[in-house]
């Protein structure tokens, strides 16, 4: 479906949980998510019928995401039955990848084409410092075995933090060198200040080249990310730029959050709700949202907050 700036809208972002196994300083409080109640969330019989008003209004591509999407005990269930819903072409999922030796495999049975792992640094110190309770060998097993499961084109996803990553970007950009991966920076956006990483750690994507001068432009894939490459590489570089450069004349995308708010912009504070609507009522506010879905987001820096109302975890980063 068109939007009213002429954007058409064909991606689906779907958050099924906003818990998560680990704590990400720049992303959740230390003490999680508070909980809100059973029945305001979205039961998978409901996200699959979203899923269904969405392909007949013409989404095709879905991303599910969290929190940790792999701690949602039917997640698999959810995945299969999305990605046979008619009309939709692709089911790709962004997780922190701690559950994958288990998960992998009936993931990719069940129809998941691509993955998307998240990974802020190399340091297995510094990994359990950013992530408050994780082990980097824990991510490392789940990385094996998403490539043993026959995953390909995985992109590892990485926020860009000044002070804390800046100094390990050539090291995680030799990765491409090593494995067949994408490896890309995602610019720190102002959603969730725990105090420990607030917009002063934020830095431009423009830091990332300044350290690869070797890195040659390659034609975008049809994503929001900038692609480079490093000569005789066998992954791309992304770089992900909402805050010093917004996509969002090209943003073909909707969020649909855990407890069934439709979010047309990932940093506005609009939301519409679908939780108990019959799939006609659904399809009427998937186009309500998409028609007002907004030109841009606004300004996002140190002064200019992200006006979603939620953190990263409660909308589907
Ligand atoms: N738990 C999964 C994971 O970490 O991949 C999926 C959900 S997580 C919210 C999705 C992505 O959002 C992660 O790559 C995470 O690093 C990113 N993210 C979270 N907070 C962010 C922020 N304030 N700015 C930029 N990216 C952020
Ligand atoms: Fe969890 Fe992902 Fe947020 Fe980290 S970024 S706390 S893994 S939801």
């Amino acid at each position: 479906m068109i939007d009213a700036k002429g954007r058409n809208i064909t991606y689906l972002r779907i958050s099924v949980t906003d818990k998560c196994n680990l704590r990400c300083r720049y992303c959740m409080p230390e003490e999680g998510v508070c909980k809100k109640e059973h029945t305001d969330m979205l039961t998978e019989d409901e996200i699959i019928q979203a899923v269904e008003a969405a392909a007949e209004l013409g989404i095709t591509k879905l991303r599910i995401t969290g929190g940790e999407p792999l701690v949602k005990k039917n997640i698999v269930s959810i995945c299969r039955r999305a990605a046979a819903v008619e009309g939709i072409k692709e089911v790709c999922l962004t997780t922190n990848g701690l559950l994958l030796p288990q998960l992998a495999k009936p993931l990719k049975e069940a129809g998941v084409k691509r993955l998307n792992l998240s990974l802020d640094t190399l340091n297995p110190e510094k990994y359990a410092y950013i992530t408050r309770i994780g082990t980097l060998e824990d991510f490392r097993a789940g990385l094996d075995a998403a490539f043993e499961a026959g995953f390909e084109k995985i992109k590892i996803n990485s926020v860009l933090i000044g002070g804390f990553n800046d100094d390990e970007i050539e090291d995680m950009v030799r990765l491409t060198l090593q494995y067949p991966l994408d490896m890309r920076f995602i610019e720190l956006m102002p959603m969730y200040d725990s105090g420990d990483f607030g917009m002063e750690a934020y830095l431009p994507y423009s830091k990332v080249l300044e350290k690869l001068p070797e890195a040659v432009p390659v034609p975008q894939d049809g994503g929001v990310a900038k692609l480079y490459r490093l000569p005789g590489a066998k992954g791309n570089i992304g770089l992900i730029s909402p805050v010093s450069a917004h996509f969002c004349g090209e943003c073909n995308r909707l969020r649909l959050t855990a407890d069934g708010k439709l979010k047309p912009c990932l940093h506005a504070p609009d939301e519409y709700t679908i939780k108990g609507l019959d799939k006609e009522r659904i399809k009427a506010v998937f186009r309500q949202a998409i028609w007002n879905k907004p030109a841009w987001h606004g300004d996002l820096d140190a002064l200019h907050r992200s006006q979603a109302g939620r953190n990263m975890n409660e909308i589907g980063g």
